[in-house]
């Protein structure tokens, strides 16, 4: 045989480890850029390049034809710079890009190179003798050479798998050893002595050792290379470990939808451990998503439930997908990593605030904002189902009395009382709110036959508040006025059923509270008309559209005016004079009458400062206004401001002003007195006129009420009261003053009774201030006529 096996071995054992550690450089190019990329190029080529060289020359020394052989050492050099730039180009042609094209490219020209290797080196072989080739063999060997490094380079592929890297070495080597001994096969060589074989070349002994030498470094060298960077990659795997053990959420690394790895959180999340976890399923069995798209959604914020391994409720998730490139897999194997944040902290926090949003403090009931929501909800159910909806305002009637005399604390609980005892009642999917102070809803949904289930439940609603509230030893009395508006008859949205079950509730508390009423048509007009009088009223005072008549108030003895009482008039722009007597309770009732009482006031006392004779002026206070907490003050600054004298003003309370709440109306009209102002009673004989609340508060002056004076004479009854009223006035030492005295004949009956003053038409009747020059004027006194009447 002309080879020498055992060098044929050592050659086969240099090619398959060259060819290995090429293939394991290789790997390490996909996941480099930049000059990593371009040092692991190099180092592939020259690890491949030159182990396939020396393999290349080991078997040339095994090959030992029985001539004398020698090699050209410049054609050996150019054989190893070939072997190394032209294998090198083909692995990089085969790390360019990631498709097969290029790895075949790639392996083609890889072959080419180990071929164009060989017979570079087969020319700088020289023997003593010609060397004949058979021309087909050398294809086949070239061909051998090609399909090998082509194999090699589509098994490595873009796979890190140590076997892969064996299996694509091992390819490259058969290749690579096929070539050379095919092509060994096409050669013959025929003995000629003439041929020299020139003293200076390399004999085969030095090769020997310097390529086993050099090649061994290379290939040592690169192992070393792939050694150290596994070394590096590993601990940087083991602290990339550890910071996503100390991350708070949860990190799953997902391969072909399994889990493949998890951190400490995700772990604790689900309640397994790692190895319990690797290889689950993360969609179904860990993560359900709603909705088509899971876990493979990436760059995007998903929720999730999240299905803990022990079976217990399912977790509130954010999922936040990325694909993970860590250069050794491809995106087809489905690698990604997930971020899951528990979202059950957020979640209570969200849920709590939402609650807080929508219920009532107090009571826990929905709040305005939520009825509102929850109304129109209902609204559009019943809409589709055509069942009936009543809806019901509720007001408290005593608690505003509850609250004044027991203090907010008991107001406080009387509403909460109020809440459960409603909330006790009601069966869902009806429901109550509170809209505020006293003031609850309740949503009646689907009562089978409307009215009567309405009426029903505000029955049932009227007898629960019915019973005692006990407070601190306190029994509160705790009864309600209820409202109700009907869907579809009365309204449809949400806005038309609370104004109209508020209209009706208007009317329950008119009628008596302490009851029920329903929504009618007639109700909707006149409250209507009122609202927008109330409306208006509020408007004519900021503009100071109203006007204060003044009526003379005479001295029975001479007949002598010394005072006046101040009327407010409202001339509306359409619909004229409004009589006091319809504008004062909507004033009342729609918390006006504080400015419009102010208003009379501020007027009256400037009129009668501007005055020529220092004559009275009375002012009418309602009974609100005497419970108005800062009512002296005001009186002080109107008198200090217009400059009048405390005591040429006197104001009219009425008695049932009293009975609200006496103290502090006592305390208000104490504080009046110490102005200097004067106080009369007004109205005697319509209300209690009890001697007890006389003799409770020094009034300068007690005024019979006209219905009495304009029935002296007429009835009895009537007469004998004005005549017990002066007797009482004597008797308590205050001046009795007749109101409404028309006729003279009443005024002689006064004046035999003494009575001290009188005022009426028989006087004068109410009129403008412009009017009243010849009362107020002594000189306009002698030349106007004395009595003047002018329309009220
Ligand atoms: P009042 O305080 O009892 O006022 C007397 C009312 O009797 C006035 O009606 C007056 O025009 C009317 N009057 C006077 N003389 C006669 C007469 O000879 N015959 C008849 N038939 N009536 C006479 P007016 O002005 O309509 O006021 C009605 C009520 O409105 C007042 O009753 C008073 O309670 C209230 N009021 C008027 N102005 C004010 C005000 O500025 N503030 C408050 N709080 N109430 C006012
Ligand atoms: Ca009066
Ligand atoms: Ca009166």
């Amino acid at each position: 045989m002309e080879h020498d096996l055992r060098l044929v071995v050592v050659a086969a054992v240099v090619c398959f480890a060259a060819c290995m550690t090429a293939f394991r450089l290789f790997s390490r190019i996909r996941g480099s850029q930049g000059m990593v990329r371009a040092a692991w190029l190099l180092l592939t080529g020259l690890v491949a390049g030159s182990g396939v060289w020396a393999t290349h020359f080991i078997a040339m020394l095994a090959y030992a034809p029985g001539l004398p052989t020698g090699y050209e050492p410049l054609g050996t050099l150019a054989s190893l710079m070939i072997a190394v730039v032209v294998i090198g180009g083909g692995f990089a042609v085969g790390a360019a890009r990631r498709d097969s094209d290029n790895q075949v490219a790639g392996g083609v020209l890889i072959g080419l190179g180990v071929a164009a290797m060989h017979y570079e080196g087969m020319a700088a072989f020289q023997t003593q003798g010609e060397i004949v080739w058979e021309h087909a063999i050398v294809g086949a060997s070239v061909l051998f050479g090609v399909v090998g490094a082509v194999a090699a380079l589509l098994v490595a592929g873009r796979a890190r798998t140590l076997s892969r890297q064996l299996m694509a070495g091992s390819l490259f080597a058969m290749g690579v050893c096929a070539l050379h001994f095919t092509s060994m096969g096409a050669i013959t060589v025929i003995p000629d002595p003439t041929v020299v074989v020139p003293e200076q070349l390399l004999s085969g002994g030095v090769l020997t050792f310097a390529i086993t030498g050099i090649t061994s470094m290379i290939v040592l060298g690169g192992l070393g290379a792939v050694v150290i960077e596994a070394q590096t990659s590993r601990s940087a795997l083991e602290r990339t470990r550890r910071l996503a053990n100390a991350a708070y959420e949860g990190i799953v690394v997902v391969e072909e939808g399994r889990v493949n790895d998890a951190n400490a959180a995700f772990c604790a999340l689900v309640g397994a451990s790692l190895d319990e976890v690797r290889g689950m399923w993360v969609e179904g069995e860990l993560l359900a998503f709603d909705g088509a798209v899971g876990a493979r959604d990436v760059e995007r914020r998903r929720e999730a439930m999240l299905r803990p391994r022990d079976g217990s409720v399912e977790i509130p998730v954010e999922v936040f997908a990325r694909v993970l490139d860590d250069g050794r897999r491809t995106e087809s194997a489905g690698l990604f990593v997930l971020a899951i944040r528990d979202l059950r902290e957020r979640r209570s926090a969200e849920e709590k605030i939402r609650y807080l949003a929508e219920h009532d403090g107090l009571t826990g009931l929905p709040n305005r904002n939520a009825l509102q929501t929850r109304l129109s909800a209902a609204l559009d159910r019943v809409e589709a189902s055509r069942e009936g909806l009543a809806l019901l305002c509720l007001d408290l009637d005593k608690f505003k009395e509850a609250n004044d005399l027991h203090g907010h604390a008991a107001g406080d609980a009387l509403l909460v009382e109020a809440a459960n005892r409603i909330s006790e009642i009601l069966p869902a999917p009806s429901f109550a709110a509170r809209l505020g102070g006293d003031e609850f809803v309740i949503v009646q949904i689907g009562g089978r036959d409307q009215p009567a289930a309405a009426a029903e439940l505000a029955n049932r609603i009227l007898e629960s508040l019915r019973k005692p509230f006990i407070y601190e030893g306190h029994e509160l009395s705790l009864s309600v006025s209820i409202g109700v508006s009907l869907c579809p008859d009365d309204g449809r949205t949400a806005a038309a059923l609370m104004a109209n079950a508020d209209m009706a509730l208007y009317r329950a508390k008119e009628s008596g509270r302490d009851r029920y009423r329903f929504f009618k048509r007639e109700m909707d007009e006149t409250i209507r008309e009122r609202r927008s009088l109330a409306r208006e009223l509020k408007a004519a005072i900021a503009a100071e559209e109203l006007m204060v008549y003044y009526q003379p108030q005479a001295r029975t003895s001479d007949g002598e005016v010394c005072g006046f009482e101040a009327l407010v008039r409202w001339n509306h722009p359409t619909r004229g004079m409004i009589p006091p007597v319809e504008f004062i309770p909507i004033a009342e009732e729609s918390g006006l009458i504080e400015a419009l009482g102010a208003f009379v006031l501020n007027r009256a006392c400037a009129d009668a400062v501007a005055w020529e004779r220092p004559l009275n002026v009375a002012v009418n206070l309602s009974p609100l206004q005497l419970n108005q907490p800062g009512l002296s003050a005001m009186v002080h600054g109107v008198l200090i401001e217009s400059g009048l004298p405390p005591r040429r003003l006197e104001l009219e309370v009425t008695e049932s002003a009293l009975f609200k709440d006496y103290q502090r109306a006592l305390d208000n009209l104490r504080q009046l007195k110490a102005l200097g102002v004067r106080i009369a009673m007004d109205d005697f004989g319509t209300g209690y006129s009890s001697l007890s609340t006389l003799q409770s508060f020094p009034f300068d002056k007690l005024k019979i009420d006209k219905s009495f004076v304009e029935s002296i004479h007429r009835h009895d009854r009537a007469t004998a009261i004005v005549k017990a009223v002066l007797s009482l006035g004597r008797s308590l030492d205050i001046p009795v003053v007749a109101e409404g005295v028309e006729t003279g004949e009443q005024l002689a009956f006064l004046r035999g009774e003494n009575c001290a003053e009188v005022q009426g038409y028989a006087i004068g009747r109410p009129a403008p201030v412009e009017t009243l020059a010849n009362w107020t004027n002594p000189l306009a006194r002698k030349t106007a006529p004395r009595r003047r009447s002018t329309a009220a």
